[in-house]
């Protein structure tokens, strides 16, 4: 067994930040290749900060821990807050990441699988548009 505490201090600036809009610090929990294992990191994103659009190639459990957030996908934009566990299957485009006004921070949990971190824009740039509690 392995327990992790989510500790901002602990958070470091992505490998990545072409991933992102904004500013994003990331706190690696679980790492691993092996097949079957469990991605686990929590990610602090600024007011204003998201992910770019992306689709992953398995499910993606996000839980957010402090703040408001967003999540969207084709057909819906979601508000997030502590308490909500969000599930975004395999293969759908979508997007999360902090309101402009709010900070937060969420724990995304993954089975191992590449991601398609360029797939069509769509309306990202819209951010706020049309989202609902
Ligand atoms: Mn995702």
């Amino acid at each position: 067994m392995r327990i992790f505490r989510v500790q901002s201090e602990q958070a470091k600036q992505p490998d990545n930040p072409e991933y992102f809009s904004g500013t994003v610090r990331q706190q690696r929990l679980n790492q691993t290749k092996e097949a079957g294992g469990v991605d686990l990191v929590a990610v602090f994103f600024a007011a204003g900060a998201r992910t770019r659009p992306h689709v992953h190639t398995t499910d993606q459990v996000l839980t957010v821990v402090e703040g408001e957030g967003i999540v969207a996908t084709e057909r819906e934009r979601r508000l997030i807050r502590p308490g909500d566990i969000v599930i975004i299957p395999a293969g759908e485009w979508h997007w999360h990441g902090a309101t402009p006004a709010s900070a937060m921070c969420h724990v995304s949990a993954r089975p191992v699988g590449p991601t398609n971190w360029s797939p069509p824009p769509r309306d990202w740039e819209t951010y706020m548009q049309g989202a609902r509690p």
